[in-house]
């Protein structure tokens, strides 16, 4: 089977999980956007994606996605940026990324605004809020408690959109229940940020339970590119 043919099939798949998903949950698939994840995998197969329609992709590394974004510049992709941020790299993330899912800490705040300057429009930025118990190594993500002053924050950056919130479901819980909790959180969100209501959650093994607990983006890689590999 060629690559475009498997990608096909396996991009077919996604989708109907999530078309039943939505189904299941009583919502339209029109809410719910897929970004396909392309970390790891060559510039070669985001042209293949976005020749069967895929509109947007997430990448995790900054210079991995610099190169990727400007190596497939022409084709008009809605590139998101979902990867651990350090602040001195910032800056050059909002040069290309048109959404930047993985805000988590005032700190970056300034220098995603100075990279966004020059670009025609806003960038969008989530912030990623974490799900894991506080004493989590590697946590990512902010406490949800500081998600007010983060969003007054992005809200008085004039180069940048506060759209709503992302997270991951931690490993070893069940994400039925992390995601409940995320819904949560997003509701006394929402109240306080009526215009930022995007929810990014949800990847290839989970899809379903973030759907159910109103995502509206969700970050699938593997199940659409297959495994990625180990090490580049
Ligand atoms: C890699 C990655 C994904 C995609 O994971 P899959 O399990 O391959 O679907 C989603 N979100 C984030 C933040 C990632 O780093």
């Amino acid at each position: 089977m060629s690559r475009r043919a498997e990608i096909a099939a396996n991009l077919a798949a996604v989708r109907e999980r999530i078309a039943a998903a939505c189904a299941d949950a009583g919502r339209s698939p029109d809410d719910v956007r897929l970004v396909v994840v392309t970390k790891y995998f060559p510039a070669a197969d985001v042209r293949l994606l976005a020749d069967l329609g895929v509109t947007d992709v997430g990448e995790n590394r900054h210079q991995e996605a610099e190169a990727k974004a400007a190596e497939c510049g022409d084709l008009g992709l809605c590139w998101h940026f979902i990867g651990g941020l350090q602040s001195n790299k910032a800056a050059a993330v909002a040069s290309y990324a048109d959404v930047v899912e993985s805000v988590d800490r005032v700190k970056l705040v300034g220098p995603l605004d100075r990279g966004a300057h020059p670009r025609p429009h806003p960038v969008d930025v989530l912030l990623q809020v974490s799900l894991d118990p506080p004493d989590r190594d590697g946590r990512a993500g902010a406490d949800a408690g500081d998600l007010p002053a983060l969003a007054a924050a992005v809200a008085e950056a004039g180069m940048l959109r506060l759209r709503g919130l992302m997270a991951v479901a931690p490993l070893g819980e069940d994400p039925r229940a992390a995601f409940e909790r995320l819904a949560r959180i997003r509701e006394d969100f929402v109240a306080e940020h009526p215009d930022a209501t995007w929810l990014s959650a949800g990847m290839s093994s989970d899809l379903e339970h973030a759907v159910r607990a109103g995502a509206t983006h969700v970050r699938i890689g593997s199940a659409v590119l297959g495994s990625r590999p180990r090490l580049k």
